[in-house]
């Protein structure tokens, strides 16, 4: 017997108490608000989780088979007289003459959960009854349909020999559909349906209104405890003991009377309206909507149901009436009640509605479906209406989800013959190299080298190639491929399904619709807008930032204490960096300057000096190349901070290594090939990565940095005397692991202004930072104060070298990694906490304790990724510095970081 006292109490669905989803579902608790506000909600009770695990646990074995009774009738609950009292009682509450649906609100309604039973309460003693309220044919399409969901749900019979059943009347009778059977075929329909129940179960359906329900009831408890469903939903996120809430409620009768002018203002029928469009985010009614129907039979694809509104008709050249051209009232309350259940619940809804008579029903309301651009939009224009605060609308919004307004398009004047075309499956264009599997997209952009993945289907298995590359191309699949999916998911270009395009895996090529042969490493572009494929890069044109986006991030800067600053290399990067409104620039990679094609030359003479002298020669050269870098630089960020990290990578990574590069080389800059190999070979390491590089190259060849110094110097007094800004630059020393070698660069760098300032008699002030990326610089963060007024955290090398895993390497195995387990995630794309973390904060709580006022930054890639910005945030950091286009991610997860700081 089951004792409702324990277990909760059932709830009026409208009761003040029905607010908490773990405890009545999702569903019930939204209904409730709405009814509370007196939108038409039928009326209804809850069963709460509790309650409804002890149905399922303690009700009648077997409660869809339970033999027949004396009466010869399918009967459930006799073991459950507590219950069936109470249903007893609350059956009569709703009205003695209602029909009942019992509807499933599991907390979160991604999880699934059992089939709505609608229509309990039909009999053949009621029979007469019903004919007279809603029509002969539509009592004997409403009792039809509830034996075939009871038989469905509760006995756990097949729909198919239902839908036979169905079939061969509608042949006999002549009718397309259910609608064309008039109340004797259906009457005929409805004995064939009852036979058939008998001879499935071996019990009569049942004929009473109280063990339809009780039956109906545990039958959903339990279909939630089943095995299956819980895999199911545990495979959607739900936690193990996820429990399930049910709701009995009146039946709003989508199936009436057809009466004979048709009038329309009393029409019955089911359908699901949507109020924002889901990939802008715009107002404005969409939906549909099928006359005489239930539930979800609008979506079923039974009948060819209507539009909602006479715009979209319109728009789609759809012939017949929209439901506004046909019952205008029901779809002027419709938009009222759209825009009251937003402003109730705080959030655009979908809504699942029955007209009854021509009067509306609500059965459900679930937040409105919509791409990350859509959201946006949606978030800023409750805020701006009052409906949530700008806050709410801040945390509601995924960060990551930024990156759709972010992406470069090909310029519309390029004009070229695409080399194949496919689907445009996911927006935005990309250039990049071509490579054939996930591994090497890893390893090209841990080489920094964008990567065009091509595929010919993808599976989960290329998942983290996909978040390395730069664009993807497959030659099989459409729009809801999973490559197409996950793509749209990334914010990554994607064309899906080019199939004039083919992969020899065997011979490593490929071959286009135009007759061109590629090989990995070949130049392509993709165009996830328009589906065409182009051979080479292609001229690219900035994103725009919709209004939405910048409102909100707007309300971000207001709202955030950590600055967001740029990794920015090139003035391109510095001018992107300015326009998504960057606190500065936190990483300026200053050998990306030495590779361009009219500077590299040079560097190579300063790397092939025979002696100090001849090093100078080529520096002196160098030297107004790199002041004008840093003039630009300074100009464009008009007085903000700009951080220039002196010279990083080993040098051989300069010189030639083909031989036909090593014979132009030798044939422009006079110097034989064996000269050029042999340094080579002499500046050739192990593991360069661990080698020559940083603040070591300073230490050996100081010419370098003082270089460096020198142009940044001279290019402060030039901004300064240009336009009157006032530039303070910062100077951060890369790879360090000891508090001498910054000593070393910091008198180096001293003396060099000291020189300056006598030269130019002007003042020069600048601040001195270290890169924190080796752990012993971590560990002795304190000694470093002696030289430095900040440090920021180089969380790519600190990574590799806390590890001791290969930054470019690592990627060849990392899947395997993170799929045995062993890693939750690829250390190198999030910031690993525990460890690296650990590192992190003992440097920063060393560096205090040495220079309270020590300023903190972190610059590895781990500057855009939201997990690590809150860390950062945490840990009272001043700045994070990431990649231009992932700038306004940064912005919205710092405010995110700061605004859950508050939170107690
Ligand atoms: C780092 O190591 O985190 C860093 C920012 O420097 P780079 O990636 O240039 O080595
Ligand atoms: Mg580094």
């Amino acid at each position: 017997m089951i004792e409702l006292g324990s277990t909760g109490e059932l709830k009026a669905l409208r009761d003040a108490a029905v607010r908490a989803p773990e405890l009545y579902g999702a569903r019930a608790v939204r209904l409730s608000r709405l009814a509370a506000q007196g939108l038409p909600v039928p009326r209804g009770i809850v069963l709460p989780v509790p309650l409804v695990a002890k149905l399922a646990a303690e009700g009648p074995a077997e409660p869809g088979a339970g033999g027949p009774d004396p009466a010869g009738s399918h009967k459930a609950g006799a073991a459950t007289p507590g219950i069936g009292a109470e249903l007893s009682a609350v059956v009569a509450g709703l009205g003695p003459e209602a029909l009942l649906a019992v509807r499933a609100s599991p907390p979160n309604p991604a999880w699934g959960g059992p089939h709505a039973i609608l229509n309990i309460g039909v009999t053949d003693a009621d029979l007469p009854a019903l004919s007279q309220r809603v029509g002969p044919r539509a009592a004997r399409d409403l009792y039809r349909r509830l034996i075939q969901s009871y038989a469905l749900g509760v006995a756990g019979l097949d729909d198919e020999g239902f839908e036979a059943l169905l079939y061969d009347r509608l042949k006999l009778e002549g009718a397309e559909d259910e609608t064309g059977l008039d109340a004797t075929a259906l009457d005929r329909l409805l004995d064939e349906y009852k036979a058939h129940f008998l001879a499935e179960t071996g019990a009569r359906f049942p004929q009473d209104k109280a063990t339809q329900l009780l039956a109906a009831l545990i039958a959903a408890a339990r279909g939630w405890t089943s095995g299956t469903a819980r895999i199911l939903r545990q495979a959607r996120g739900a936690p193990e003991n996820a429990g399930l809430a049910l709701l009995v409620q009146r039946m709003a009768l989508g199936l009436g009377a057809v009466l004979d002018d048709d009038t329309p203002t009393a029409d019955c029928g089911a359908g699901l309206a949507r109020f924002i469009d889901d990939r802008t985010g715009a107002p404005g009614l969409t939906g549909r909507y099928l006359p005489q129907a239930q539930g979800q039979d609008a979506m079923m694809g039974l009948r060819t149901p209507m539009l909602l509104s006479q715009d979209e008709r319109l728009a789609q050249g759809q012939p017949g009436l929209s439901l506004e051209e046909r019952c205008p009232g029901a779809v002027q309350a419709l938009r009222e009640v759209g825009a009251q259940a937003a402003a109730i619940l705080g959030d655009a809804q979908d809504l699942a509605f029955t007209l009854e008579q021509g009067q509306l029903w609500l059965l459900d309301a679930e937040p409105a479906r919509r791409s990350a651009r859509a959201a946006i939009r949606v978030a800023v224009e409750l805020a701006q209406a009052g409906a949530i605060g700008q806050d709410e609308a801040i945390l509601r919004v995924d960060p990551s989800s930024l990156i759709q307004h972010l992406h470069p398009q090909i310029d519309p004047s390029h004009r070229a013959e695409p080399i194949g075309r496919g689907l445009a499956a996911s927006p935005g264009a990309a250039t990049g190299r071509l490579v054939f599997s996930a591994e090497a997209a890893i390893a090209s952009a841990a080489q920094d080298h964008p990567a065009i993945l091509l595929r010919i289907e993808t599976s989960p298995e290329d998942v983290r190639g996909m978040h390395a590359a730069a664009g993807l191309l497959t030659l099989r699949g459409g729009m809801t491929s999973h490559a197409a999916v996950i793509a749209r998911g990334l914010g990554l270009p994607c064309v899906a399904g080019a199939s004039e395009i083919s992969l020899d895996a065997r011979l490593g090529t490929v071959r286009t619709a135009t007759g061109l042969t590629l090989r990995e490493g070949d130049v392509i572009t993709v165009d996830g807008s328009s589906g065409a494929v182009l051979a080479g890069a292609a001229p690219m044109i900035r994103p725009e930032m919709s209004g939405a986006v910048t409102t909100l991030l707007d309300w971000a800067s207001a709202r955030r204490t950590l600055r967001v600053r740029a990794n920015a290399d090139t003035p391109q990067d510095a001018r992107v960096a300015q326009r998504f409104g960057a606190d500065g620039i936190g990483l300026c990679r200053t050998e990306q300057m030495f590779f361009e094609e009219d500077r590299i030359n040079v560097m190579r003479e300063m790397i092939l000096a025979r002696d100090a002298a001849e090093r100078r020669r080529a520096l002196d050269q160098l030297l107004p190349m790199q002041r004008a870098d840093f003039i630009e630089l300074f100009e464009i960020m008009r007085g903000l901070p700009v951080t220039i990290r002196l010279l990083d990578p080993p040098l051989h990574e300069f010189l030639p290594v083909s031989a036909g590069e090593i014979a132009a080389v030798s044939a422009e800059m006079g110097v034989t090939p064996e000269a050029i190999r042999a340094r080579s070979d002499m500046l050739a390491e192990v593991n360069p990565m661990l080698g020559k590089r940083g603040v070591r190259l300073a230490i050996l060849m100081p010419e370098i940095y003082e270089m460096q110094a020198r142009a940044i110097f001279e290019a402060t007094l030039a901004v300064a005397e240009r336009s009157g800004a006032t530039v303070q630059p910062e100077i951060m020393i890369p790879l360090v692991s000891a508090a001498r070698e910054v000593d070393f660069v910091r008198d180096r760098i001293a003396d060099v202004a000291q020189a300056v300032r006598r030269e130019h008699d002007a003042e020069i002030a600048y601040r001195l930072g270290v890169m924190v990326e080796t752990p012993r610089a971590a560990l002795r963060a304190g000694d470093l104060m002696r030289s430095a007024a900040f440090l920021s955290f180089g969380t790519n090398d600190l990574t590799q070298m806390t590890y001791g895993l290969s930054r470019d390497d690592a990627g060849r195995f990392m899947r395997e990694y993170v799929a045995t387990g062993v890693f939750g995630e690829d250390p190198f794309h999030a910031l690993d906490v525990e460890g690296v973390g650990e590192l992190v904060l003992i440097a920063a709580e060393r560096a205090r304790a040495a220079r309270p006022d020590v300023a903190l930054g972190l610059c590895g890639e781990h500057g855009g990724d939201p997990a690590a910005i809150r860390f950062c945030d945490i840990a009272g950091f001043d700045y994070v510095s990431c990649s231009p286009f992932r700038m306004p991610i940064a912005q919205l997860a710092a405010a995110q970081a700061a605004l859950l700081r508050r939170v107690p």
